[in-house]
């Protein structure tokens, strides 16, 4: 039973932390196959943070549960954050599930499936550590232009509505030294952009260094042309962080600032301990200091006792701040977290629903007049992959996190050029390429 395909759900720190499980079980000679048919072994690494996230996995056991019945395939394995918020659940009441793994067990993956192949008997682990950051581990990253580097783990905000910090526990951090290490590594693999994974990545601290620090040593030791972060929490974001992004080139000027409310008192029930109004001079502050910075954020909508007027201090600060783009979801209480204990998850469904769609509605807008304002500018986008609407077309990025199509010949994945933008979705630049390609140089012979 060595032949696993791994499948990943949720967020980027999922997609980092299945690079370290590839790495941890071909060490110990698993082999990873892409497709389901060839594989014995099925490994779902999964994301606990939003109900609809559960709602897919769940559907996904019982397609795997019918294959295993079939004798199609011989082992499931469910890993991350769900295995360890469901831990109970999944491993005495799941049938098709014969491993269970959270967050920091992955090293443990080999000795589980290798017990579970010798006998008929499950294989769990679900102990959290204080220490655990895979420091040690060399992630096995697939070939592309973008890759992870997670440098710290866990969280101890405890936001009443968030179930991270029972997922994936304390706050770690790695040294400065394993971080720059890893990125030499990434910049020598020929990866052009980089993304600085933490679950708050702000509360990085290792030997005297912060956040601040790490990311100014980025800049200045390594040659990756892009580096980028997420996501930080506004409470505590370093405003010399903010100083260090105007300075360096390779440091994006694109921020995630996770809002969640703009209610102060809702703001309060999440336990986020920051006001709307240090939210709005948090803001002014970075676009002072980094003009033309692209920013982001996430909102839950009908959080537990959310009124009518408190949602309308969201709806303002989302009109106020004009996000280039935003996640909005309607809030879904999960298993085990503060909210789910203390706060009812009152708010009926047909309210979230109106908020959500107004809130999708005014921000729609609004990213598309600020993508319409970028029509005759031309911007320099690092290009990802083929556009997936159109293979003749290439999907890139600005240093703002935009995606832009365009057509272009003689190019390829990993290539940095300059494009005129010529027009403008809610989502989407599109453009015409403004410089010249260069072509390979022809090499004369000559004959003396
Ligand atoms: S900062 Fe809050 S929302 Fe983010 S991971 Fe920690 S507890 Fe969850």
């Amino acid at each position: 039973m060595k032949n696993i395909f791994l499948e990943t759900y949720g967020c980027q720190m999922n997609e980092y932390d299945s690079e370290l499980i590839r790495s941890i079980l071909a060490e110990n000679n698993f082999k990873f196959v892409s497709s389901q048919e060839a594989a014995q072994v099925v490994l779902i690494n999964t994301c606990a943070v939003r109900e609809n996230a559960h709602q897919k996995i769940f559907h996904r056991l019982d397609e795997l549960k019918g294959m295993k019945r079939r004798g199609e395939i011989k082992v499931v394995g469910v890993l991350g954050c769900m295995a360890q918020s469901l831990r109970k659940d999944l491993a005495e009441h799941s049938p098709t599930v014969d491993i269970v793994a959270g967050p920091d067990s992955y090293k443990k993956l080999p000795n589980l499936l290798n017990a579970v192949s010798e006998s008929s008997a499950k294989g769990f682990d679900f102990s959290l550590s204080e220490f655990e950051t895979y420091a040690d581990v060399t992630p096995k990253r697939l070939a592309g232009v973008n890759a992870w580097i997670a440098v710290m783990r866990g969280c101890d905000n405890f936001c009443t509505f968030c179930v991270v910090p029972y997922t994936r526990g304390r706050e770690r951090s790695r040294t400065v030294e394993s971080v720059l290490n890893e990125a030499h590594r990434i910049e020598s693999e020929g990866f052009k952009q980089v993304t600085i994974l933490g679950q708050n990545v702000n509360s990085y601290s290792s030997e005297g260094n912060d956040f601040a620090d790490l990311m100014k040593q980025l800049a200045e030791k390594t040659h990756i042309p892009r580096i980028r972060f997420t996501s930080p929490h506004p409470k505590d974001f370093p405003r010399r962080l903010l100083h260090i992004i105007a300075e360096y080139p390779s440091l994006c000027k694109q921020i995630h600032l996770p809002l969640q409310a703009g209610n102060d008192a809702v703001l309060q029930r999440m336990n986020r301990t920051y006001s709307k109004k240090e939210f709005y001079a948090l803001v002014d502050e970075i676009r002072e200091i980094i003009p033309g910075v692209g920013l982001t954020t996430d909102v839950i909508v009908g959080f537990s006792g959310e009124t009518d007027a408190e949602f309308e201090d969201t709806f303002e600060v989302m009109e106020r701040v004009r996000f280039d783009s935003a996640f909005i979801f309607k809030y879904s209480e999960r298993k085990n977290t503060i909210a789910s204990r203390e706060l009812p998850d009152d708010v009926p469904e047909h309210l979230k629903t109106e908020r959500i769609v107004r809130l999708n509605e005014l921000q729609r807008q609004i990213s598309k007049e600020i993508n319409q304002s970028e029509v005759g500018t031309t911007k320099t986008v690092l290009i990802e992959s083929v556009s997936k609407k159109d293979p003749n077309q290439w999907l890139g990025k600005t240093d703002q996190n935009k995606g832009v199509v365009f057509t272009a010949e003689n190019l390829k994945p990993g290539d940095f050029v300059e494009v005129a933008i010529t027009s403008a979705t809610t989502n989407t630049l599109l453009g015409e390429i403004a410089t010249p390609v260069k072509k390979p140089l022809k090499v004369l012979s000559l004959s003396i």
